[in-house]
């Protein structure tokens, strides 16, 4: 009897984690393709006319259980996982993918949605059903169900050339990581390097036979060693060989990879109908149109650049004044923005971190949800845990009514991946008049205690745990009909708008007041050591914010035209980065041959997101702040029409709803100190 074939016969239906063998997965997952098939079959087979209800719900409905099973495998393979179940992935991975390309490829399947999509008007359908109904149909052609067949088999061997090229693109690139190496062997070549990155570097040298002290481009060596090495020729020598990635007319050059994949994303998102890359990605997107993204990057830079170029002034004349540097190169950048950080906050770690015990700073994130949104979080240990460090909640509302089960899973061991995450083991729906309820997960690295010593986070981990916290209210608050709606199923730059706001309660007094303290004496975090945190927190805003528009503007001038008129790779990013350049060009070097966010991962189009969500957040943030943090109508707001509402509607209607007004850039311009 295999325990993942049926519906759990658990409290709250929860994962029975204690008695899943690893070996019941596989047979499991077979067995549950087979039968969402079947699902699939009875949906195409059925002879009555399509309509919303026995076509869009029920596909939506189909394979339940084999996506329940797959989320716990997957999640496990991320938190708990060993040899056994990667190989269990390992075999598994690639049947899921084909039973998904069985789905968007099934020609039947989309003629019966395609009816019902084409009849929509006259269906009366709710907001969230057109909103489905929508999702549904694109999910079929947006992969070509609309092409002839000689244009589906073209768009097919664009697919396979684009999976080729990207996949070349990360391999000459992790080659080129690997295939540089600076050994250094006398004292003063390390010079101003912490002890902990020198024992690294040491570490790495002896590792392969050698004396001395071993830099390589991996980030762990890589950083330390711009940050902290005083001798400014190496310096050099490291960053040139890292910016020279992928451009060295070499076996391992990226130029023709990063042309030929812009070249092919164009000429796909033609063949479907769009007018470029960018207009095919920003479709599902809150930005909508590479247009609207394009401006919101330049109405940043006008307004941010200003506070970048007097950081930059200010910088150069601290390196002038400190090793009188005439000329401040990128490899001056981080060195000497941390000794002049250093110089006007002295704000370390070590200083905060007794403010900051764990189980303080978790009750504090659930204090700021019982006071926002009348949530309560009680322990319960009637439930399965998939190891004995995860702390499980049962979370009720005002009325003990269940909202959610939590899992909270803080420590790092060995089958744990590196970062923080949210995820579910059970997604809200509503089906037969029932609210199921969702089970989510926070999953985070931090130190754990031991007998005599309790875990202290630094502030970085506490803004994490409050982030990750947020995508975990959007979770379980979510209050949706359909599944594939549901929690933080929303456009990509919409997501992190939960997570971010949740943040900026770390750096207000009566959030604080409420847990920040003392492990020893229970003394509250004085306030000038918070105010010290926010001025820290916006050092160097302008220049930093400049850099990460540099990146948006370069993404979407690959991906937002036509790029057959581009041939040389550095001379277009040269032009692209005329309004952004603070430091001098160095000509052997290529941002875009290296680009692997927009060129092997999935960002393409997608970079502008992340100034994009700071917006969003300062702005909703500012409305708080505006009729106070803990302001019980501001906050019902946002849980009825953005954390409840998951994905039902456009999230540009939803925000106004909430906000009043679209959001606007200058909250976020205040908080980073760029405008008074
Ligand atoms: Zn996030």
């Amino acid at each position: 009897m295999n325990i993942l074939l049926n519906t759990f016969d658990t409290k709250f239906n929860t994962a029975p984690f204690e008695s899943i063998k690893n070996k019941d997965y596989k047979p499991a997952i077979l067995k549950l393709i087979e039968e969402a098939k079947k699902d699939i079959d009875a949906i195409v087979n059925n002879t009555a006319v399509p309509k919303f209800e026995n076509t869009i719900e029920a596909l939506e409905f189909s394979g339940q259980q084999l996506e329940r099973v797959t989320s716990i495998f997957f999640n496990l393979n991320s938190a708990e996982t060993n040899d056994e179940i990667q190989k269990i992935a390992q075999d598994i991975s690639p049947i899921l993918t084909e039973f998904g390309n069985d789905i968007t490829l099934n020609q039947a399947l989309f003629t019966k949605v395609k009816t019902v999509f084409d009849s929509k008007d006259s269906l009366d359908l709710t907001t969230e059903q057109n909103t489905l109904l929508d999702k549904k149909y694109k999910s079929f052609s947006r992969n070509g169900a609309n092409l002839s067949e000689d244009k589906k088999l073209k768009l097919r061997a664009i697919d396979k050339q684009l999976a080729s090229l990207k996949l070349k693109f990360g391999e000459n690139l992790l080659a080129e990581t690997n295939a540089f190496e600076m050994l250094l062997t006398k004292e003063e070549e390390v010079s101003g390097l912490p002890e902990g990155a020198k024992e690294a570097a040491k570490q790495l040298a002896e590792s392969k036979d050698k004396d001395g002290w071993l830099i390589t481009l991996d980030y762990p060596s890589y950083i330390p060693f711009m940050t902290y090495a005083d001798r400014r020729d190496l310096r050099e020598k490291l960053a040139k060989a890292s910016g020279a990635k992928g451009f060295k007319n070499d076996a391992l050059d990226n130029q023709s990879n990063v042309l030929d994949i812009a070249r092919l994303r164009f000429e796909r998102a033609n063949l479907l109908g769009y007018k470029t890359h960018s207009h095919f990605v920003l479709e599902e997107r809150m930005a909508e149109t590479p247009e609207k993204v394009n401006s919101f990057l330049q109405d940043l830079l006008v307004k941010a650049k200003p506070a970048a170029e007097r950081e930059f002034a200010e910088l150069e004349n601290f390196a002038k004044e400190l090793d009188t540097i005439d000329q401040l190169e990128k490899w001056d950048s981080a060195y000497y923005s941390e000794k002049l950080k250093q110089k006007l906050f002295n704000l370390d770690d070590e200083q905060l971190k007794p403010y900051f015990k764990l189980e303080n700073v978790i009750d504090g994130a659930f204090q700021v949800a019982t006071k926002l949104f009348g949530l309560q979080f009680k322990k319960i240990d009637t439930i399965d845990k998939y190891h004995e460090d995860v702390m499980t909640y049962e979370v009720l509302d005002e009325n003990n009514d269940l909202v959610s089960i939590f899992y909270a899973d803080f420590f790092p061991r060995a089958g744990k991946r590196n970062g923080a995450w949210m995820t579910s083991y059970k997604p809200q729906f509503i089906k037969d008049g029932i609210n199921e309820r969702p089970h989510i997960s926070n999953v985070c690295n931090f130190t754990k205690p031991t007998k005599s010593k309790p875990s202290l986070l630094t502030f970085n981990e506490v803004t994490t745990l409050f982030h990750e916290f947020g995508h975990g209210l959007h979770g379980m608050l979510a209050n949706t009909t359909y599944p594939s709606l549901s929690g933080t199923s929303v456009f990509w730059d919409f997501v992190e708008l939960p997570s971010q706001v949740l943040e900026n309660w770390c750096y207000e007094k009566e959030a604080l007041e409420l847990f920040a303290k003392h492990y020893e004496t229970g003394e509250v975090i004085p306030m000038d050591l918070v105010a010290k945190i926010k001025e820290s927190a916006t050092f160097q805003e302008g220049m930093q914010t400049l850099r990460q528009l540099s990146f948006g503007l370069l993404d979407m001038s690959w991906h937002g035209i036509n790029p057959s008129d581009i041939t040389d790779v550095k001379t277009h990013e040269y032009k692209t980065f005329e309004d952004t350049n603070l430091y001098p060009d160095v000509k052997e070097n290529c941002m875009s041959t290296a680009f692997a966010h927009i060129f092997q991962g999935g960002y393409s189009s997608g970079y502008y997101s992340y100034k994009w969500a700071e917006v969003l957040d300062a702005d909703a943030f500012d409305y708080f702040k505006e009729e106070g943090i803990f302001n019980k109508d501001v906050a019902k707001k946002f849980k009825d029409n953005v954390l409840s509402q998951g994905g039902t509607e456009n999230p540009m209607i939803l925000y106004k709803r909430f906000r009043g007004q679209e959001p606007k850039p200058e909250a976020l311009l205040k908080r980073a100190g760029l405008i008074k």
